[in-house]
């Protein structure tokens, strides 16, 4: 255990990300606390890391906080060396009004970065999204990379919108009022990989288990890259830590996109025995194949994903085993 004096606070303790992040910082020897909208999910938290090996709680605390107001900020921030900002609202389903995500995703953010600034803590990693990346430009013979933004003027989904509105929101904080706090992001692509203690997210919930359970019947005209949510917990500390990752935005990607039919096909041929729901799914033409480019991640951070394949048949698994 090598960093038992270094603190930090990850934000969203309850999410798919969260719970991995907070388990591998454990893992490492780090103290950690992290936030949750109520206390009483403390114990989901605490049965996932049992789950996963975790005996000593001595080095982990719990703070109430909401993206959506200003309490206990200053708390939860309170003596971190880092912070990882995670939570951010990811339903299944956009709400009617776009604000119910956006509001939570920029106020929260800056409310977080403001706490940390003001607690004099070194750096904050922010989990952004490729949502903030590449969704207003053609795709057509474009790879996508961190110089690539999403447009807000563009017509885009409430999630989209909230996650490109929050990202520009704190590198302008950043820049104009920063004081020194650094900044570094990370943008995933669609994140799976094995879902602890029965802790899903939208991604799983919409890619993983609608295509097994057969409510997915058609192929959406929309490819997406693939992540381990282990690779992402790993690129946030590798990004929280190297001197290099302070001002700069990576995007997390295993390797090339998929379509739905491709993640349908992969489960039918490598695990048949959870297949028998499957819809029968089109394939799409090769033009709506997004590409996105991990060399900056590889390079400067040497960050190394598993496969898209290993994190979807993980997804599968930990959830098939939990049914
Ligand atoms: P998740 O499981 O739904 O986690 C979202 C977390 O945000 C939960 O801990 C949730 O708390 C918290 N949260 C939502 N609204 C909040 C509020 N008003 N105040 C405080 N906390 C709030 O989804 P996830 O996949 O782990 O997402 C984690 C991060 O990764 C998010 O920033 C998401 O945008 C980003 N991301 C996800 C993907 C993906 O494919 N999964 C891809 C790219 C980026 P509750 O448990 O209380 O709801």
């Amino acid at each position: 255990m090598e960093n038992t004096n270094k603190t930090v606070l990850v934000t969203g303790g309850t999410g798919f990300l969260g719970i991995h992040t907070v388990l591998q910082l454990l893992q490492q020897g780090y103290e950690v606390k992290t936030t949750l909208r109520s206390l009483s999910k403390k114990d989901t938290i605490i049965k996932a890391l049992e789950e996963e090996g975790i005996a000593d709680f001595s080095h982990l605390s719990f703070v109430e906080a909401d993206l959506t107001s200003d309490n206990n900020w200053d708390e939860a921030v309170k003596d971190c060396d880092y912070v990882l900002h995670v939570a951010s609202p990811f339903p299944a389903q956009d709400p009617r009004d776009e604000n119910e995500l956006i509001i939570p995703a920029r106020d929260g953010a800056l409310r977080v970065l403001k706490a940390s600034r003001d607690a004099g803590v070194k750096r904050v990693v922010l989990t952004s999204s490729f949502a903030a990346v590449g969704y207003s430009k053609d795709i057509k013979d474009h790879i996508f990379t961190e110089e690539d933004w999403t447009d807000v003027n563009a017509e885009l989904s409430a999630y989209i919108k909230s996650k490109t509105v929050a990202e520009k929101a704190v590198w302008e904080f950043i820049e104009k009022e920063g004081n020194g706090l650094e900044l570094s992001v990370i943008n995933p692509v669609g994140i799976f990989g094995p879902a602890i203690g029965g802790i899903t997210s939208a991604s799983l919930d919409i890619a993983v288990s609608g295509i097994l359970n057969g409510t997915m019947n058609q192929t959406p005209v929309f490819t997406m890259g693939v992540v381990d949510v282990r690779d992402v917990a790993d690129i946030h500390i590798k990004a929280m830590i190297d001197p290099k990752a302070a001002g700069e935005r990576f995007i997390a990607t295993s390797n090339d996109a998929m379509s739905f039919y491709d993640v349908a096909e992969l489960f039918k041929k490598e695990r048949p025995q959870y297949a028998e729901n499957i819809q029968p799914l089109e394939p799409i033409d090769k033009e709506f194949y997004k590409e996105m480019s991990n060399e900056k991640a590889k390079t400067i951070l040497h960050w190394n994903p598993r496969s898209r394949e290993e994190a979807l048949l993980a997804s599968a698994d930990s959830l098939m085993k939990k049914s």
